[in-house]
């Protein structure tokens, strides 16, 4: 990142004079907002926190933004760090959810602790530059063979506290958990800290039966969550086959059983091609269930409606309006980055949050919308101390040259300068040349 326009406060108490923040990002409204959403503030920072937010003109003197705009750092609450920058070696062949599924289960075979450490690290260091506090990374959990990856996030977990806080779900077909390695997968995942997640997609076989013990593998998935105290994260209906209604049947078992751990659902794309008045009831139980959706757009527009010389004729997305609109929290997330699910992307969450304000109109106004890569995915994860500008916070802030939202959207924002406690950060973008001891074979 470039920092040629700012330079690291020396003092340990100095004021951020004429910032723009939007106002979704702050616990209060401090006047009104202009028609982007946007106000002008003067931020305080003390010993690394911010210790006031006031309006603009309150500063004696500081570091002047010019009418910048400043967000807090930002929360990926769904990525896949194990698998991340495997495409020069497992290139998707066609670009389909089947290609991808085929192309990671082949190099996953030759995963290593080395291998997978050097690529999540990279990852970690990628989210790190672009202005990211927190993440959730799935753990291809395939037992015993998972052990490694598990022990990698551990690792990593730790040493990158303080810079990332991490969390970390397990990700298998629903049915791994009806065998005992299910249960030793469920207690890894519980003396990990982790959470506990399945994938779903690979129910839609090839005859297009989904199985007869369905309804008795969820019950005992949750049950196993249940024992442990364990949230749960799940890979929902990520296909473009409207018959795929798992977002329906988790969130009436969370109602049934009454669950009580947060559940987090990622992609739910079909449920965009279920008639109206289904999609209305799911929505409605997921309301009711407490459920919060993760989209990630980038990866839906890539793998969903994709057929060899036929243009794609929609988004990939689920339905966020609605399910906004209904009162369920919606979040933003990048998934995969250059492995056979996504082909490309960098752990950016500016990145995600413009997409994704393109390809489902989170604009006009961008209302709320800002707290779907913020506050949003910062409370869904537990993790309420990143993702929002208030007072008493770590300094931990994006400041853009961007004033306004289509000068922030319109540029990648390169030249963003990242504070962490206060402090302009140093780190920079790894090179892809670091993976080639691990990637060149
Ligand atoms: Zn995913």
């Amino acid at each position: 990142m470039s920092k040629t326009w700012i330079a690291s406060p020396h003092s340990e108490d100095f004021w951020l004079r004429d910032a723009r923040v939007p106002t979704a990002l702050l616990p209060e409204e401090p006047e009104p907002a202009n028609s982007d959403g946007l106000v002008r503030l003067d931020l305080r920072i003390t010993d690394g926190r911010i210790t006031a937010i006031a309006p603009f003109g309150s500063a004696p003197d500081g570091v002047n933004l010019d009418g910048g705009q400043v967000w807090p750092c930002l929360v990926d609450a769904h990525v896949h760090l194990d698998k991340t920058q495997i495409w020069p070696r497992a290139a998707n062949p066609n670009g389909t959810h089947a290609g991808a599924r085929m192309a990671a289960q082949l190099d996953r075979a030759g995963w290593s602790e080395e291998d997978i450490a050097a690529r999540f690290g990279f990852g970690l260091a990628c989210a790190y530059a672009h202005g990211t506090a927190a993440m959730r990374t799935h753990i291809d959990s395939y037992w015993p063979h998972a052990r490694i990856g598990w022990h990698v996030f551990r690792t990593l977990r730790d040493a990158w506290a303080g810079r990332i806080t991490l969390q970390a779900v397990s990700l298998c077909p629903l049915d791994h958990f009806m065998s005992e390695d299910g249960i030793a997968l469920a207690d890894e995942v519980a003396n990990s800290g982790g959470v506990l997640g399945m994938a779903t997609m690979g129910l839609v076989d090839p005859d297009r039966q989904m199985p007869s013990d369905l309804q008795d593998q969820l019950d005992r998935f949750f049950g196993l969550a249940e024992e442990r105290g364990l949230a749960l994260d799940l890979h929902i209906d990520e296909t473009g086959d409207s018959r795929a209604r798992m977002l329906h049947m988790v969130a009436a078992t969370a109602l049934r059983r009454g669950f009580s751990q947060p559940i987090q659902c990622g992609h739910c794309c079909s449920l965009a091609l279920q008639s109206e008045e289904f999609a209305a009831e799911t929505i409605r139980l997921c309301a009711e269930a407490r459920i919060a959706i993760v989209v990630l757009p980038m990866c839906n527009m890539y793998l969903q409606g994709r057929d060899a010389g036929r243009t794609p004729r929609w988004r990939g997305i689920t339905l966020v309006h609605e399910f906004h609109a209904a009162g369920v929290p919606v979040s933003f997330a990048s998934d995969n980055c250059r492995d056979p699910f996504f082909a490309y992307g960098d752990y950016d969450l500016v990145e995600v949050y413009r997409e994704a304000v393109r390809i489902a109109h989170l604009d006009h106004p961008f209302g709320e919308w800002p707290q779907s890569v913020g506050p949003t995915p910062a409370t869904a994860l537990g993790l309420s101390q990143h993702g929002s500008i208030r007072t008493g916070a770590s300094a931990d802030l994006i400041l853009f040259r961007a004033r306004s939202m289509t000068e922030l959207l319109a540029r990648p924002q390169s030249d963003r300068v990242i504070l962490r406690n206060g402090r302009v950060i140093e780190a920079s973008l790894p090179d892809y040349r670091e993976l080639d001891p691990v990637l060149v074979r």
